[in-house]
């Protein structure tokens, strides 16, 4: 475990030295470094640290890759901008250019992968590894435990032909409202867990620093959030996978993930104190959920998901278009001042955004009547 460690260690000082460089970069200033300027300096910095040149350069180069796919995803408004990685928390790395006979079952319960300069790693197969897998990730968390994930892009499911358009609203007491009425619920935290972890968070609290005991609280806590995000995983498989089969083409809103993650955890150079608390907790949840759920569709769905810019879809009347903040008359009632239209708020937005409508702001200040009988802007984009 040792030499995986290592592995890890060297992924993330690669990682941090990437970090640091794009730290400093500001508009205006020369471009940061992309990942073939990048890709060069690793070479120098592996002439000059041994211990650097004794790790796997290809380990170290797909950090600085998945560093790069980082810093896009961040462009693109659908991740949080690459943080600093710490020893101990964020322990990993990736392996890509996978052949088929480096994945080996053992027995009905292990296998074995191979990871370049450490060797034959023994795993429990707990679920398929994937056919036509080409890269795997090694993490250890929080727990101390090793994972190791197969990585395959999903095949595309055929769409069913039905001409069918689903629209697809994210929310925070409803994970997702769709077009149809549906109303979906990711499992977040369940009573039990919450208080489990409130338990636990307060008895870390009094650990000293560097104990023993601090460590066995730490990894408690970690076991709790990952069989969550287990759970949220699970969700997004079959959520995504329903969807791409019943509807033709599917749309999403457009949204600022990173405002949504900010509100809940604070900035990323700042992170909130109330992660803790039942709100926080779940929106971030949530707010990962959305994202790996749009991903996931984008793959499954290859080619049929639109992302339409969504501004005022909570406050428009799906029925009739008008648009007042009066429509919403609570978190979960939405009832039309003009047409009198009555339906969940969330599946009322989720309707609208079926029907790939977006307002300007312009638009929603015009006069009323103005306002009403405008015909639906189509504003989508290809993903
Ligand atoms: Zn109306």
């Amino acid at each position: 475990m040792a030499e995986l460690l290592e592995h890890c260690a060297q992924a993330r000082f690669v990682w941090n030295l990437a970090c640091e460089q794009h730290a400093h970069w500001r508009p205006g200033r020369a471009a940061a470094p992309g990942y073939n300027e990048q890709a060069r300096q690793l070479t120098e910095a592996r002439a000059e640290f041994a211990w650097l040149r004794a790790g796997s350069v290809t380990v170290q180069q797909q950090a600085l890759r998945d560093f790069a796919h980082a810093m896009s995803s961040f462009f693109r408004g659908i991740h949080r901008r690459p943080s600093w990685r710490k020893a101990g928390r964020d322990e990993g790395f990736r392996q890509v250019g996978v052949k088929p006979e480096h994945v080996q079952r053992l027995n009905r319960r292990y296998g074995r992968v191979l990871v370049p300069k450490v060797g034959w790693v023994r795993f429990r197969w707990s679920r398929a590894v994937p056919e036509g897998v080409k890269s795997y990730r090694v993490t250890c968390d929080r727990a101390g435990r090793w994972h190791v994930a197969f990585a395959a892009i999903p095949d595309p499911i055929p769409g069913p032909g039905n001409g069918q358009t689903v629209g697809l609203d994210r929310g925070i007491a409803v994970s997702a409202a769709l077009s149809t009425g549906e109303l979906l619920v990711v499992a977040g935290f369940s009573q039990g867990e919450r208080r489990r972890l409130r338990r636990l968070q307060r008895r870390l609290a009094r650990c000293a620093r560097g104990s023993n005991r601090r460590a066995r609280v730490k990894a408690a806590i970690a076991r709790v959030k990952a069989r969550v995000t287990e759970r949220r995983k699970d969700w997004v498989e079959k959520i995504s996978t329903d969807l791409a089969r019943r509807f033709d083409l599917i749309r999403v809103e457009d949204l600022d993930i990173r405002g949504m993650t900010r509100s809940a955890k604070g900035t990323v150079e700042r992170p909130g104190r109330n992660v803790g608390q039942k709100a926080g907790l779940n929106r971030g949840i949530l707010a990962n959920g959305w994202g790996l759920l749009v991903a996931r569709l984008q793959h499954k769905a290859a080619g049929r998901v639109r992302k339409v810019r969504a501004a005022y879809t909570s406050q428009q009347c799906s029925a009739c278009g008008h648009i007042a903040p009066e429509n919403r008359q609570s978190q979960a009632v939405f009832r039309c001042v003009a047409c009198g239209f009555a339906c969940h708020a969330d599946v009322n937005a989720a309707r609208n955004i079926a029907a790939g409508r977006a307002v300007t702001a312009r638009g929603a200040l015009q006069p009323l009547g103005g306002a009403v009988n405008r015909e639906p802007h189509l504003a989508t984009s290809a993903p």
